[in-house]
């Protein structure tokens, strides 16, 4: 069966192509300043809540201590990871320090006495439709009795207690990045519409769906509270919570994926995500990407003065990918095909880009989980 974590639908969502060099091809990834920082800023947290002392429920002996593990973490996952790093400079080594440190300083602030998460990095899986759904939970918190009113006023019954079919649980997310659906941030009289417009994709976030099914399957059909985004460089948590309804957006993207991946279609999507894609070099293939610069005087273009057409896009070259990895999905592994064969295909323009066709691989039962992010 095939598996799909969210990361894997968002990726196909996305863009096609990008999933095909990432899932199926297995071209390797790259990082960046704010990945490294999210997973390094991930691990450490997690590892704030390993059983140690029971005087010390952050594990480490103080905040201190936690910050001096952070640098050590930090520096070394940068050297480990600088050959796949898409730039370096030391300004942003620090840059990203001091995001990362602050992000552990306003955890440790303002979680350190709080409850022990119910879980940690779990891992969940469940049947949807066709595919396995896989999810990793950050964390799982427990909600005391007297704050569920305060998360979901609306499940709380006239005697005050939550309605049946819910835990009075919250599944949160951490989140190393900037964007946190606050409008006010930007423009502090927004009208209440345009903060609601502006939340739209927060409420309907497909890794919050995703979860909230993985959850519900994995608790006898209850459904958490709600699920929070834990934004920690402003220490800020933003709910949102989802019903069985949400379920059939998350459904239909699934079946939208699966179809296509039957089909064996990638197109290209291009795009603003086309500048920090780990593949643009194989996906530009063995052309050289060009570079125009703004043209300001028409006459250079279109009037009678002879002179340089700098507009003219110039060729840039790059260290082209020699060779795409393939690795086949399933058990059964398909013929090669010949090459008139290959006329017979759906073959889309991105993979005619290495000078002969690649053979898109044939889907079947496999399963490609261990990529969630
Ligand atoms: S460069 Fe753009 S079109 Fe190509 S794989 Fe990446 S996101 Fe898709």
């Amino acid at each position: 069966m095939l598996t799909l974590s969210k990361s894997g639908i968002e990726t196909y969502l996305r863009c096609p192509a990008q999933y095909y060099f990432r899932y199926i091809a297995h071209v390797s990834g790259k990082t960046d300043y704010a990945r490294l920082c999210g997973t390094v800023v991930h691990n450490l947290i997690a590892r704030f809540h390993k059983k140690g002392n029971p005087k010390n429920p952050f594990y480490y002996k103080n905040l201190d201590t936690a910050i001096k593990t952070w640098g050590y973490d930090w520096w070394k996952a940068l050297e480990e990871n600088s050959e796949i790093m898409l730039s370096r400079t030391k300004a942003q080594d620090w840059q990203f320090y001091n995001i990362g440190k602050g992000c552990i300083q306003k955890y440790w602030d303002q979680m350190f006495g709080k409850p022990a998460p119910l879980l940690i990095e779990k891992r969940r899986r469940a049947r949807i439709g066709q595919v396995e759904l896989l999810g990793i939970f950050d964390q799982v918190r427990e909600v005391p009795n007297d704050r569920i009113g305060h998360w979901r006023p609306d499940l709380i019954d006239s005697n005050g207690n939550l309605l049946p079919g819910y835990l009075p649980q919250i599944i949160m997310d951490l989140k190393t990045s900037t964007h946190d659906y606050d409008l006010r941030r930007f423009n502090a009289t927004a009208e209440l519409i345009k903060m609601a417009e502006y939340q739209f994709p927060l409420h309907e976030d497909l890794q919050a769906t995703a979860y909230t099914y993985l959850f519900q399957e994995h608790n006898n059909g209850m459904l958490p509270l709600g699920f929070v985004f834990y934004y920690l460089r402003y220490g800020k948590l933003m709910f949102t919570y989802r019903t069985p309804r949400d379920y059939i957006t998350l459904k239909n993207s699934i079946a939208h994926i699966v179809g296509n991946l039957d089909n064996q279609s990638f197109p290209k999507r291009i795009g603003k995500q086309c500048t920090w894609c780990d593949y643009i070099s194989v996906c530009r293939g063995d052309r050289d990407y060009l570079l125009a610069t703004p043209v300001t005087e028409m006459d250079l273009m279109f009037g009678a003065e002879n002179g340089n057409l700098s507009g003219i896009p110039t060729s840039v070259e790059f260290k082209k990918p020699t060779q795409l990895r393939m690795r086949m999905i399933g058990t059964r592994r398909k013929k090669p095909l010949k090459p008139e064969q290959n006329q017979q295909i759906d073959v889309t323009p991105h993979i005619r880009t290495f000078g002969s066709i690649i053979e898109l691989p044939f889907f079947m039962e496999g399963d490609d989980e261990k990529k969630d992010e």
